[in-house]
């Protein structure tokens, strides 16, 4: 009898705990700086915490202010940030969230926007949300090879004009058939992109980093240097994290280092190619193509000179843009604040 009580009072104990520790959470606030956070993550969100959604989007050029004043409004006092713009988290954003802020979950996978050493000067968890996305940025970036070496900027402006080249040998392009493909950044994405390749009949795969990936012998890619890599590659592909180590790594150098017929595909950041270079390339022919989903500034202004050239195939920062992956990207953002906020391991931890 004594030991019936005991289990009565300890099941009793243990769930007004679990009662008093969900209605603490509850009362933690955590604001979504965008108002076209999917519904997926939300939910999770609201059956957590106490939820507030800026009622605009990821302020660009235009909505900035706006946008921006209404977070610095709503910030004070919130315990996490859920942040679904590449713009930069400002000190000042952080200095009116206060010290109850203890979690930054950025709704991408890059997170060269979070001003990283600040938040860890400040004893901010930042989560991130990578691999959920990476087969839709593959399957962009083969979209933006075969856009690049199918010349779909010029032929696409054909169709538009109605103004078609007729003829057996116009407007030709180049295959993946047959071809070397070289991997900056040979993680989430670059290996994802690789495999996608597979049914192409890919003559090489070649990829550079800090060192070896063990995944690589399966997907049939050797390591190599980046000046081999840049030598040898008819598609460069850029999928590497924007560091002060990759800043303007495509520049004058390593374009003159490329082969003619090379096509440079950038899924990773604008920054990480110096785009005057690019330009001059492009437009002197010392490369073949390029084809980008990422561009410096973005919006990139319509009127800006690499939208002039033919060669080049621009898409507006659209890869992870699939109903699935959003989704999924913001499902994983919410488990992190979850995670966070309940004293458990970040999933996708950037700062654990
Ligand atoms: P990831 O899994 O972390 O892979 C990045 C890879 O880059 C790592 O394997 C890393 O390996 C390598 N790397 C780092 N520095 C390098 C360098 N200097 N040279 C060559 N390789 C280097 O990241 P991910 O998920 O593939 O994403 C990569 C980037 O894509 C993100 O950071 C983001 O900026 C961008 N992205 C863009 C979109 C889009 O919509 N276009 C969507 C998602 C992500 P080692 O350090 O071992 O070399």
């Amino acid at each position: 009898m004594i030991r019936r009580n005991h289990v009565i009072f300890t099941l009793i104990a243990s769930a007004a705990l679990v009662c008093s520790e969900n209605s603490t959470m509850a009362n933690l606030k955590v604001l979504v700086s965008s108002k076209d956070f999917p519904e997926s993550g939300l939910k999770i969100l609201r059956e957590h915490f106490t939820v507030l959604q800026t009622q605009h989007l990821n302020f660009g050029e235009e909505g900035k202010t706006q946008n921006y004043e209404e977070l610095l409004k709503l910030i004070p006092g919130c315990t996490a940030l859920v942040w679904l713009s590449h713009h930069p988290i400002t000190n000042e954003l952080l200095d009116k969230a206060g010290p109850n802020l203890k979690m930054v979950a950025t709704v991408s996978a890059g997170y060269n926007h979070c001003n990283v050493d600040e938040l860890k000067a400040r004893g901010i968890k930042l989560s991130n949300t990578p691999d959920v996305l990476s087969a839709a940025v593959a399957e962009l970036a083969v979209s933006l090879m075969l856009g690049a070496a199918r010349r779909f900027t010029e032929n696409l402006e054909q169709v538009r004009s109605g103004k078609w080249e007729i003829g057996f040998d116009v407007v030709l392009g180049q295959e993946i058939r047959g071809s070397t493909v070289g991997i900056i950044g040979f993680g989430g994405i670059g290996q994802a992109v690789a495999k996608r390749l597979s049914g192409f009949d890919v003559n090489k795969f070649l990829y550079t980093g800090h060192r070896e990936k063990p995944e690589a012998k399966a997907l049939g890619a050797e390591f190599v240097s980046l000046d081999n890599l840049l030598a040898q590659s008819d598609f460069i592909l850029l999928a590497v994290p924007l560091t002060n180590e990759t800043k303007l790594m495509i520049n004058q150098t390593t374009l003159g280092k490329m082969k003619q017929n090379a096509i440079l595909i950038n899924v990773g950041r604008g920054d990480l190619v110096d785009q005057d270079a690019l330009y001059e390339a492009l437009k002197n022919k010392k490369i073949y193509a390029a084809g980008l989903d990422v561009t410096t500034p973005e919006p990139l202004p319509k009127d800006h000179k690499l939208l002039s050239l033919p060669n080049v195939f621009i898409l507006p920062h659209i890869g992870s843009a699939t109903v699935r992956t959003r989704s999924d990207m913001g499902v994983l953002a919410a488990r992190n604040v979850v995670q966070a906020l309940s004293g458990k391991p970040l999933i996708t931890p950037v700062l654990p």
